[in-house]
């Protein structure tokens, strides 16, 4: 009789001693803060069937929003315990635990492994709270973080394009009297014409970067988003078929206008456009939607070409990036749209995946709304 008390004594310390584990393991979870969400409730799924009193025939589950990770061979089971995970006060996952096969014993789980679920829940539910306030925190400092890059480069770009402007334009204004002062047999009316028309090649990427570093709207105007992209795509709309692309329309009828240069948001449509054909070299579909959402009007357009991976994604707006050959981009088209947007007090928003293609939203404010000064 002793020993048998002494043996449910030694039973009860190991099942005491693997839940102390367990929440140990948890702590130690959530003072890794560098890891990625997912990775996070991994590792919480991989230290609770050792917290239970048969590992080995021990499954569980951890759900959050659409995410969920479950333990190798896991099924439903008439053997479960599921605590909810309460995030910022809602239920937005569970945890639950079962047990693969019906255990000889009858009782099922103990009221201490009950209860232990009860801690773990809580425990993780604080632990994701914090970690997704973590990763929204990140996310913002890195928005800012390449806002303020790209605000830096366009003071660069444009102290950079006004010095290179003045000097480039008495090279071109000499080069254009001393061509009208020669015969045109001479040899250096053929070395003239090269260096003008070198100079206007260098004028056009100096008006370029000069978009770039956010250009004041010239022409304000009260401008309809669907007429001017109907208008704008009636150029280069024969460029299609020869392409093998297929076009798409889909315009919303309850747009809002917006205030805005149209000579400059057409330049905008005209090098997203651009670039989703160069995305498609092998035919595919553009679609270009607007769509009105509250003060601002939008417009996206979406191909089915190359797309991008993430680390692109990151450097696209950057003055002179390019993944073209040298013949066919400058990695000015993307930087020109940026400037653009932001001068209107826009926003551009850029979904892609390698081999998925990309859709750029670009975000502006209602007529109305605030406007660029
Ligand atoms: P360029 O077109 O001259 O390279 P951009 O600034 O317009 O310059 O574009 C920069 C880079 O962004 C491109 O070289 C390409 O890698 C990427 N890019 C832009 N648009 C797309 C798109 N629709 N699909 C895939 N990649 C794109």
């Amino acid at each position: 009789m002793h020993d048998q008390e002494l043996l449910q004594e030694r039973a009860k310390l190991i099942e005491r001693n693997k839940e102390l584990t367990c929440l140990y393991e948890i702590a130690k979870i959530a003072a890794d803060t560098g890891k990625p969400f997912p990775e996070v409730l991994r590792a919480i799924l991989a230290v609770l069937p050792p917290a239970f009193q048969h590992p080995d025939k021990t499954g569980a589950r951890i759900t959050v929003g659409d995410l969920t990770f479950a333990t190798e061979g896991f099924a439903a089971s008439p053997h479960t315990i599921r605590e909810a995970l309460i995030i910022h006060g809602r239920s937005q996952g569970a945890i639950e635990v079962v047990y693969r096969r019906a255990i000889d014993t009858g009782d099922h789980f103990l009221p201490e492994e009950r209860e232990l679920l009860k801690t773990i829940a809580r425990q993780s539910a604080l632990m994701i709270e914090k970690k997704l306030a973590n990763d929204k925190q990140l996310e913002l400092e890195s928005q800012l973080r390449h806002a303020d890059r790209l605000a830096k480069i366009g003071q660069l770009t444009a102290g950079v394009a006004h010095e290179l402007n003045e000097p480039l334009a008495s090279i071109l204004g000499f080069a254009q009297l001393a061509v009208k002062k020669i015969d045109s047999s001479e040899v250096a009316a053929g070395y003239l014409d090269r260096i003008i028309h070198a100079c206007l090649h260098a004028r056009e990427t100096i008006r370029k970067m000069m978009l770039f570093s956010s250009p004041m709207p010239h022409h304000k105007a009260e401008v309809d988003l669907n007429q001017l992209i109907a208008e704008g795509m009636s150029f280069i709309e024969p460029r299609f078929a020869q392409s093998g692309i297929r076009f798409e329309c889909a315009f919303d009828p309850d747009l809002p206008t917006i205030i805005a240069d149209a000579a400059q948001i057409t330049q905008v449509l005209v090098n997203l456009v651009i670039n989703a054909i160069h995305a498609m070299p092998a035919g595919g579909t553009l679609t270009l939607k607007t769509v009105a959402v509250p003060d601002k009007a939008r417009m996206i357009v979406q191909d089915t070409g190359i797309g991008m991976d993430a680390q692109t994604i990151d450097q696209i707006f950057l003055p002179f990036f390019t993944t073209k050959d040298v013949d066919q981009g400058t990695g000015l088209g993307l930087s020109v749209v940026h400037g653009i947007v932001a001068a209107h007090c826009g926003t551009i928003d850029v979904q892609s995946q390698q081999g998925q293609g990309a859709a750029f939203i670009i975000t502006l404010p209602a007529y109305g709304e605030k406007q660029a000064q």
